[in-house]
């Protein structure tokens, strides 16, 4: 599976029938799925916890953590797909619903290589 080639209906799937053939669906509730989000992107942030700003690139060199970090967001991924799926939320139209707003409140000509 690649990203040019793969559907996020066809990642949803992917994950649903993890969860299904291990018939975990009285687990997969909101509220454990969204802690489950939070407790996993913690887990990427360790990676990056202490280190200073001209360290950062130096993760994307070593292979060894960058199997790490790419682990950690499949989880994160597997969770939020799995709290889609749950909760029967659409990921691409809430995805793009949410970009159109954040555009508005972001104009590009204001927010141009500055955030705040
Ligand atoms: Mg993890």
């Amino acid at each position: 599976m690649h990203d040019q080639t793969t559907t996020v209906t066809e990642l949803m799937q992917l994950v649903d029938d993890f969860v299904a053939q291990r018939q975990w669906e009285p687990f997969h509730d909101p509220k454990n799925l969204s802690t489950s989000i939070a407790i996993e992107a913690a887990e990427l942030m360790e990676h990056f916890q202490w280190l200073r700003t001209d360290q950062l690139d130096a993760v994307q060199e070593d292979a060894k953590k960058m199997a790490q970090v790419r682990e950690e967001v499949a989880d994160i991924a597997a969770y939020l797909l799995s709290f889609a799926s749950t909760m029967e939320i659409d990921l691409s139209s809430a995805l793009a619903d949410k970009m159109k707003k954040n555009a508005v409140k972001y104009p590009k000509e204001e927010y141009r290589g500055r955030f705040g």
